[in-house]
């Protein structure tokens, strides 16, 4: 190896001192390495002038969607390095790794030219993977290494351990490294207006996904969040991903809603509303295009505070719709203040409807009653054609269930949409 270069020197002098503070703070550190995949390659094509001038613009961007970042700095001919001093959610370093590699693959116009490159990114954070400025370093570089040889768009150091077969059992038992290492996914259920028959959007329901491929219903680990203190994390993580994955679409000119389900405990928490605010302003996602589902039960905890809340999230434009609404026995006095926009009807009503009269008359009046206090109605568990034709004929305004499609991965979703025809839904 030869002599590290001064700018490398400095940068680990730089590296350790924020380190020193990061330890003295209790706060998480991150490291970001960047390198520009084949930059030796783009410099031959596009000559010096236009590789530099390419460099000083993939800064310029980085600097711009990572405002927190202490340091955003060139090392060596194609790598920029990123500190963030402060990482206040360890867990949303895999969206904070994806918006620096979105920003950095739209193409670049460099002296009328047009050019476009592909970053590989590697991650690792102060104190969770290492605890000197040489070993962050070297975590950071090994991530790198996979994600140039995999193609993946970015590697956080503990999904490289995971690809070094050292990700223990009981590491896989634990929530934490499951968002860690990518096992938590959003899967969505379209929901479909029940006059036009078109999907409107989709509720964001969460997976826990194995290394086998087995998924985990979030009625197991979601409880298992809630009593660990770690749903706060989950919500957040659950918010940003809808969005981005909604920002996605609509950037391919599909621009639909999402609903994402919180916990009572997130609903009480007041931090919520900066979350889904600074959400809103990362991705850019107009507020009209989320909702936020809490269930009726909700509610009955502390009906102030929590009406309280909903309306300072409501404030932001988004909605609030009522989930499992039928099943929390709620006073029907809420029906004139509720800060809501939507109801639920909850899927064991739905399901049943069919040759079940009491079933029918409750979501009737349900329909009614939510009419007329200007709230829509959604309902859940559509599994079969006859109940969709009937919630049609009752005025319900939305449906989702089995029978138009099961909750599906993004890029199932994505195809699911291409491919939707209305028509078949009635046939
Ligand atoms: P939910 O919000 O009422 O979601 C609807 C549940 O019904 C989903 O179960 C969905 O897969 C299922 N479902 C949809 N259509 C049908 C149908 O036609 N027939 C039947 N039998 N079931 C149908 P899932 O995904 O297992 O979610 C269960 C619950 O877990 C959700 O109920 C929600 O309360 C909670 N949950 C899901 N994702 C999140 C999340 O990101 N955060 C929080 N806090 N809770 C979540
Ligand atoms: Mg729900
Ligand atoms: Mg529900």
């Amino acid at each position: 190896m030869g002599t590290p270069s001064i700018k490398w020197q400095s940068f680990i002098a730089e590296l350790r001192r924020s380190i020193v503070s990061a330890r003295d703070d209790h706060k998480t550190l991150a490291l970001i390495i960047v390198e520009i995949r084949q930059f030796h390659v783009l410099s031959l094509q596009h000559g010096f002038n236009n590789s530099e001038a390419l460099v000083r613009l993939m800064l310029e961007r980085t600097s711009a969607c990572m405002k927190n970042a202490t340091t955003v700095t060139r090392i060596g001919s194609d790598k920029l390095v990123i500190i963030l001093s402060d990482v206040a959610v360890p867990e949303l370093m895999p969206i904070a790794a994806q918006k620096i590699f979105t920003a950095l693959t739209s193409p670049y116009t460099i002296y009328g030219a047009e050019m476009t490159i592909s970053p590989a990114i590697g991650v690792a954070l102060f104190p969770q993977h290492a605890d000197t400025a040489e070993a962050l370093m070297a975590e950071a570089e090994f991530s790198l290494a996979i994600s140039l040889d995999t193609a993946a768009p970015y590697v956080v150091a503990c999904e490289s351990l995971a690809a070094g077969n050292l990700l223990t059992s009981e590491m896989e038992n634990n929530l934490h490294h499951a968002l860690f290492n990518d096992q938590i996914k959003l899967y969505y259920q379209p929901q479909i207006n029940l006059t036009s028959l078109q999907p409107e959007g989709a509720e964001a329901l969460m997976r826990w996904v194995l290394p086998d491929g087995n998924t985990t219903s979030p009625s197991q680990f979601i409880p298992l969040a809630e009593s660990s203190g770690k749903i706060t994390r989950l919500t957040e993580w659950a918010l940003n991903t809808a969005m981005r994955e909604m920002v996605a679409l609509e950037s391919q000119g599909q621009p639909l809603s999402v609903s994402v389900n919180v916990s009572p405990e997130s609903i009480y928490d007041p931090d919520l509303l900066v979350t889904v605010e600074s959400a809103l302003a990362i991705w850019g996602l107009s507020a009209q295009r989320l909702t936020l589902e809490i269930t009726e039960s909700t509610l009955i905890k502390n009906h102030e505070l929590c009406f309280k809340h909903l309306s300072q999230l409501r404030e932001l434009g988004i909605k609030i719709a009522l989930d499992d609404f039928g099943t929390g026995f709620s006073s029907l006095s809420y029906f004139k203040s509720i800060p809501a926009d939507e109801i639920k009807i909850d899927q064991s009503f739905v399901k049943n409807m069919e040759g079940n009269n009491d079933d029918v008359k409750i979501i009737e009046l349900i329909i009614d009653l939510s009419h007329k206090f200007g709230l829509q109605v959604v309902a859940e568990g559509i599994e079969s054609k006859e109940v969709l034709l009937q919630l049609q004929a009752m005025g319900c305004d939305y449906g989702q269930g089995y029978y138009m499609a099961r909750p599906m991965e993004f890029s199932t979703y994505r195809q699911w949409l291409a491919s939707y025809d209305a028509a078949s839904l009635a046939r």
